[in-house]
């Protein structure tokens, strides 16, 4: 739909409410216990995050994020597209978590199908959604140079790793230290802007 969109900004919209929820969890704004086991998946405890992750503050990040990018880029597919994408965050943690994803800001609905209870569908479903992504921007861009190609293997290979470290790896210690390696998700935005940058989109033959 919109090949020309840097895989950063994509990262960045896609992630938009677990960028910014590390950031709302350090200034004492939003609340994460540790609590191994509250899904098989996450040891955490998402008590309260309505400013990042209720479903009308994602429609809202959603178009400001839209706004901005149209503002600066000028392109209505890619400006839908991560408009899109912010607000996707909102239905994948509702399929996800338990119910604890809220509707309104300060309201009690709460939301969440709880798929992370299921650790092997859980594998499957993001192991299939990563592949399939991968492989969907690999093969619409193609590499300017060597950095295109093995800073995009790298990169590959990096989320991987980190997903089975999170998935098998022990629980964090406490919530700051969750709201410190949550900014590092920043560095993954940077590295994708890195790499598209070495690479461009692929001209369609027909
Ligand atoms: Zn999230």
């Amino acid at each position: 739909m919109a090949p020309a969109v840097s895989l950063g900004t994509l990262f960045m919209a896609c992630q938009f409410a677990d960028l910014l929820w590390p950031t709302l969890v350090m200034l004492g704004l939003e609340i994460v216990e540790i609590d191994p086991g509250n899904t098989l998946v996450t040891p955490l405890n998402f008590v309260k995050y309505p400013y990042s992750h209720s479903l009308v503050m994602l429609l809202v990040w959603s178009m400001v994020f839209a706004l901005c990018y149209f503002a600066i880029r000028r392109g209505r597919a890619g400006a839908i597209t991560v408009g899109v994408l912010v607000f996707s965050h909102y239905i994948l943690d509702v399929i996800t978590h338990r119910p604890d994803m809220p509707v309104t800001i300060d309201g009690e609905t709460r939301l969440g199908m709880g798929l992370w209870n299921y650790p092997g569908t859980t594998l499957a479903t993001e192991s299939a959604m990563f592949i399939i992504g991968a492989t969907m921007y690999a093969s619409v861009t193609r590499e300017r140079d060597r950095i295109g190609k093995l800073g995009l293997s790298a990169l590959v290979a990096t989320l991987v790793a980190i997903y089975f470290a999170a998935l098998w790896g022990p629980p964090p210690p406490n919530s700051q230290s969750v709201a410190i390696a949550g900014h590092l998700s920043w560095l993954f935005v940077l590295w994708a802007y890195w790499v598209d940058r070495h690479r461009q989109p692929r001209v369609r033959r027909r």
